[in-house]
């Protein structure tokens, strides 16, 4: 189904971000065609004039032009933190685009976070920018389930665009985010994309947002044999299973000679052989 398109104007696109690693986030659009279930963002929803649920709405943004992107030199730039800068409006609208477009040139450290492969158009501009970073979010390789939770594109599509950035010399990342307990096979997710990005990232899923009961729903009618663990670890707050998880992780990247790392600041440089970082 197509989302209902509006458009809103904005003063300013960069906001301050308290989010580690990012001094600045960009939010192009407002709402999200990809209709994660599991979306941290999907609140939003409640405060949109369009009235239907996350994902049937996306307002596009137009801003007044940077005043002074050289302010930016050294800043690193998060696109985007509760949108995806390349959904499916962008190939019409061009906002993120845009954006890149105002900023090159202005020494801005960009990191770019999509479930698309759109970004494969902006290569030759991302490309220019120092430093940029392009990550994908790819937390199955199994496409029904990915079909499940998200419209954006296939796992195949995601991680073909992130191999043709990585061999363009484009710092690549692969953030298994959220893992699924009983049904990510993170293990699998890193041998599969350890040849094309410099840093792998894992996170759990959190179901405190109000996309619980749906996550909850889908994995009673789905996944029962799941359900006595989800509510172990979620309605009981057990934590063994992360632990469990944090130990296996840290055994893979030793399995996969990869360096390991606990998530927090500083991040690991993105330099050398992908490194594995916890966040769990
Ligand atoms: S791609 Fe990101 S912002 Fe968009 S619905 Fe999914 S989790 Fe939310």
């Amino acid at each position: 189904m197509e989302p209902v398109i509006g458009v809103v104007p904005v003063r300013q696109i960069l906001t301050k971000s308290k989010l580690p690693g990012a001094d600045y986030a960009v939010n192009p659009y407002v709402g999200c065609a990809h209709a994660c279930r599991y979306c941290f963002a999907s609140f939003m929803a409640r405060h949109s004039v369009h009235g239907g649920p996350w994902g049937s709405f996306v307002d596009v943004k137009y801003w007044e032009p940077v005043k002074r992107p050289g302010a930016y030199a050294g800043k690193r730039i998060l696109l985007s933190s509760v949108t995806d800068p390349y959904q499916p409006a962008e190939a019409k609208y061009r906002r993120t685009r845009a954006f890149l477009e105002s900023m090159q040139g202005s020494g801005c450290r960009l990191s770019i976070l999509t479930k698309s492969d759109l970004v494969l158009r902006d290569l030759d501009l991302i490309r220019t920018f120092p430093g940029a970073e392009v990550t994908w979010s790819v937390n199955t390789l199994d496409e029904a389930f990915r079909r499940d939770m998200d419209r954006a594109a296939s796992i195949e599509r995601r991680l073909a665009a992130m191999r043709t950035f990585h061999e363009a010399g484009v710092v690549t990342g692969c953030f298994i985010a959220p893992v699924f307990p009983g049904i990510t096979d993170v293990r699998a997710i890193i041998r599969r994309v350890r040849d094309r990005c410099r840093c792998i990232e894992v996170d759990g899923l959190n179901l405190r947002g109000p996309y619980a009961r749906t996550i909850f729903a889908y994995i009673a009618a789905r996944r029962p044999a799941l359900l006595p663990l989800y509510e172990d670890i979620y309605r009981k707050g057990n934590g063994a299973y992360w632990a469990h998880l944090r130990e296996e992780l840290a055994a893979v990247a030793a399995e996969e000679g990869l360096p390991f790392a606990e998530g927090g600041s500083p991040r690991p440089r993105w330099d050398g052989a992908p490194a594995v970082v916890s966040y769990l």
